[in-house]
């Protein structure tokens, strides 16, 4: 697909996800029924849990945690033994909701969950079913408390509903859920590490494969899916699979949550079709604050290789945002504006994926140790000739030899920030004669 490839919007844009938010409490069982809530469950349980996931398939709906797999083929891989997944010897499935939302910037889990705490509960409804799950657990950063709170009191209005429990809507289907709290660790967003953190042990990750689909919780099958993933699934029930397709791009459909932070006007929750660009987000959200002009931006997150303003026009979807050299991840949009040294804000991120590298894996362990080092060298204004090039020495060691992602995404903003913005580090370096530091650094150090 070309990035020049239109983005199909419907007309006018209406909004999917975020519709319900500004709606008189929201979070409550009342408002989410006046308001379509539960409507999918009717046609949820009148199809085979099969004709479900070939639904979800056909939407083309993607995994909206950050790495975009396609949900409909991740819930297909959950074997089925003979046929129903309750024959002799079938194994329990579970469908566990990654709700540990900690990549910085991306803040598009939370309003969901405090918001419209219902559609999350009425996708694991229906995903639960079409997976043949009869537990789900909404694993909720631990921080988060005022989440941990409204969810639980959502599935106790859903329970005494009926919409959980047993024989949910005399369906002869059964679910639990159960809202766990975990304890504010990074490295537990990763699905493995979170896992492992859901039976009671230290969260970190495991080798991969095998999948969460063949061995995840107690080594049962698993579907692991992010909040918004499974908030999309009853939209998708009611309006069918051509409908979600209307929206967004070929490859990647949809609407899409982008969390815009940082020098705006307005920055906040803004609901789009996958493909808007960050010249179009911009004009949402007011445009740049006080009219100071970008510099460098995220289009999914610190993991993800930073931006520029030649960047503007790039489509902000799978495809688009890989095809211009970065990834949409998690679509937390970060903007800076010139008065923001890039070191500076590389060094911040590094000290956190420092921070928390669980220290498995000697690559990411020493390697982000040592980054730090350097970058907080440079940012002293004691750099050497020779740190830039450490830096993208130390990028190789660590991207492609780590055991999971966090270990790479560490990496993307120096190796982008040095691609892009080479002359701010060759400034820091103080055996380079003539050179000024700049003020602001100055000042910080
Ligand atoms: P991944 O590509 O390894 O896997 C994505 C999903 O697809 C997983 O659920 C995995 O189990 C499944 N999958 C992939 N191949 C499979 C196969 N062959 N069979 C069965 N299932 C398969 O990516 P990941 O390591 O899970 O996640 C990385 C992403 O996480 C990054 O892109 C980043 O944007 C994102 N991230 C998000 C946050 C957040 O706060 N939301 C934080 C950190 C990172
Ligand atoms: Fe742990 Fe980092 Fe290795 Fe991942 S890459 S296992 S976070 S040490």
């Amino acid at each position: 697909m070309s990035t020049t490839e239109p983005v199909r919007k419907p007309d006018p844009i209406t909004p999917v996800l975020t519709r319900r938010w500004l709606s008189p409490r929201s979070w409550s069982i009342d408002t989410y029924e006046q308001l379509e809530g539960y409507t999918s469950l009717r046609t949820a349980f009148a199809a085979h849990p099969d004709q479900l996931i070939q639904l979800v398939k056909d939407s083309g709906l993607r995994g909206r945690g950050g790495a975009g797999f396609p949900t409909g083929m991740k819930w297909g891989f959950i074997p089925q033994d003979d046929g129903s997944g309750t024959g002799p010897g079938a194994k329990p499935k579970y469908l566990v909701i990654n709700a540990d939302e900690g990549e910085p910037g991306t803040c598009k889990d939370i309003p969901t969950m405090m918001a419209d705490p219902h559609a999350l509960i009425e996708g694991c409804i229906v995903t639960s079913y079409a997976i043949r799950a009869n537990f789900c657990a909404i694993y909720v950063r631990g921080e988060a408390l005022h989440c941990i709170r409204r969810l639980r009191a959502a599935v106790r209005e859903a329970k005494a509903k009926g919409y959980l429990g047993r024989d949910i809507l005399g369906s002869g289907f059964d679910l639990e859920i159960v809202v766990h709290a975990g304890a504010g660790a990074y490295i537990c967003g990763e699905e493995t590490a979170l896992l492992d953190s859901l039976e009671g042990r230290r969260g970190q990750p495991r080798l991969k494969p095998p999948f969460p689909a063949t061995a995840g919780l107690y080594a049962c099958p698993t579907v692991v899916n992010n909040v918004e993933t499974i908030a999309s699934v009853p939209a998708i029930v009611n309006g069918g699979a051509a409908w979600f397709r209307s929206m967004g791009r070929e490859k990647s459909p949809g609407p899409k949550i982008y969390s815009v932070s940082g020098h705006v006007e307005r920055p906040g929750q803004y609901e789009a079709p996958l493909g808007i660009t960050l010249r179009e987000l911009l004009e949402l959200a007011g445009g740049m604050k006080d009219g100071i002009p970008l510099k460098f931006w995220t289009p999914g997150g610190s993991s993800t290789p930073l931006f520029t303003a030649e960047h503007l026009d790039v489509p902000l979807d799978f495809e688009g945002a890989a095809e211009a050299g970065s990834m949409l991840g998690t679509t937390a949009v970060q903007v800076f504006n010139e008065t923001v040294s890039v070191p500076w804000a590389v060094m911040k991120w590094t000290e956190f994926y420092k921070h928390e590298s669980c220290g498995k894996c000697t690559p990411c362990r020493e390697g982000t140790y040592w980054l730090v080092q350097v970058l907080q060298r440079m940012v002293r204004g004691e750099g050497t000739s020779t740190d830039i090039d450490t830096l993208v020495d130390v990028c190789d060691n660590i991207l492609g030899r780590s055991f999971c992602a966090l270990g790479d995404g560490a990496t993307s903003p120096i190796t982008s920030a040095v691609k892009y913005f080479r002359q701010e580090f060759l400034d820091l370096i103080a055996d380079q004669p003539d050179v000024e530091r700049p003020e602001q650094l100055a000042a910080l150090t």
